[in-house]
């Protein structure tokens, strides 16, 4: 349950673009991100901000982080990647962990501890249930084995969150980044969100305290996925609207001041169109993504599918909306690291990430099928 009463360091975000400053620009040329800033920000309970404050948290509502989400995300995508992995990972610990491992792992989550999440196999990607990773308890002890591809922020993490079989059930255990057996093998060239620091992790016979698998495992595999998914779908939609109001400030501070044809670009009724579009995509992004908070902070019955809504609106509008920016820009923003040309190539991926466009679509025809 959320708890933010009082002034928190989410009442003024300006300090965010203090701290981060003109990074995203060269971290996305470089491919990397700063790994003393995300400690920073991580020690700051900054990259998972729900978690509540006896856990060290920040006691954030659901809007609350998704502004704070969007904020970061409208900076860089990469950076809010990693946002939602750690995100992911509490979430994961508070609706799964026992009590001791609730107060350690939070801990630690809100410390500068980094986290990132393994679900997609090369076998299972749409289809998770295809997963073949298996975490196989035998007294004090666990075995984890298997593969998994493109994990977001593992090339940066202390802690794997691992999603797999436990004989007929699922679990999900927290795997340290250098136990033995673990390897960890970045993704070269990625198309977008180049710095998330996106890895294969090879999961080799890794063995780990019994105490590392959260709940003891035992989990239905669809509401293991479901809880984690969900919460990466909010963030994911909330990351969309920062890159959506992101578009829209560099598209119009450029169609005011640059001149064609003896009159600012703005002026151009066609130009003015790309602008108007930009416009109702982040209202209605923004529109979703609060309507999903609030259905998250009521832990109301429709929760899940308002966030695949949300995400499914914003991943949409963003990924067409930033082609319009890039549009209006034209030359000018047409050079990787620029804030038009980043958004452009992460925002596709956005259409692809916790659910593509085409599995939103079968969950939410599902749902107007049952409730229309
Ligand atoms: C930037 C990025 C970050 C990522 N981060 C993580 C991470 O942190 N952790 C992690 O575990 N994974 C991560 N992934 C992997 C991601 O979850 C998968 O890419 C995604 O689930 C899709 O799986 P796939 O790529 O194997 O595509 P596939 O499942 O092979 O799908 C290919 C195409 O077919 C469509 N399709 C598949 N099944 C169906 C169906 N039943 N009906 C209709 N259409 C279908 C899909 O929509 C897609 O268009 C990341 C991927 C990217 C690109």
């Amino acid at each position: 349950m959320a708890e933010t009463s009082g002034p928190t360091v989410l009442d003024d975000l300006a300090f965010l673009d203090e701290l981060i400053g003109t990074g995203p620009q060269t971290w996305d040329v470089i491919g990397e991100l700063p790994v003393e800033l995300l400690r920073e920000l991580g020690a700051m309970g900054l990259l998972c901000a729900e978690v509540p404050t006896r856990f060290g948290g920040l006691g954030a509502d659901s809007r609350r982080n998704g502004e704070l989400t969007a904020h970061i995300g409208g900076l860089c995508s990469s950076l809010r990647s990693i946002m939602t992995s750690q995100g992911i990972a509490a979430t994961a610990v508070r609706r799964f962990g026992d009590r001791a491992q609730r107060q350690r792992y939070l801990g630690e989550l809100t410390g500068g501890t980094l986290a990132a999440v393994g679900f997609s196999e090369p076998e299972a990607g749409s289809d998770l249930a295809a997963m073949r990773t298996r975490i196989e308890r035998a007294g004090d002890t666990v075995t984890v084995s298997g593969e998994k591809r493109w994990v977001t922020g593992a090339r940066y993490a202390d802690l794997l969150l691992v999603l797999g079989r436990d004989g007929e059930n699922a679990a999900a255990v927290l795997v340290p980044s250098d136990a033995p057996g673990v390897t960890v093998e970045p993704v070269l060239d990625p198309m977008g969100c180049r710095a998330a620091g996106h890895s294969r992790v090879l999961l080799d016979e890794v063995r780990l305290p019994a105490s590392a698998v959260l709940g003891g495992g035992g989990h239905a595999l669809a509401l293991l996925f479901t809880t984690a998914l969900s919460y990466g779908r909010m963030s994911v939609a909330w990351g969309c609207v920062g890159i959506l109001r992101a578009c829209l400030r560099a598209a119009t501070a450029h169609a005011k001041v640059r001149e064609q044809s003896g009159k600012p670009l703005a002026e151009h009724q066609l130009v003015a169109k790309h602008l108007a579009s930009l416009f109702t995509a982040e209202q209605v992004a923004t529109q979703a993504c609060r309507q999903a908070s609030e259905r998250w902070d009521a832990a109301a019955p429709d929760m899940a599918v308002a966030a695949v809504l949300a995400k499914h609106v914003g991943a949409t509008n963003a990924a067409r909306s930033a082609g319009e920016a890039v549009q209006v820009l034209a030359s000018w923003g047409a050079q990787d690291g620029h804030v038009v040309a980043r958004a452009y190539r992460d925002a596709k991926l956005m259409e692809i990430i916790e659910g593509s466009n085409e599995i939103s679509e079968l969950i939410l025809a599902e749902h107007a099928l049952e409730h229309s």
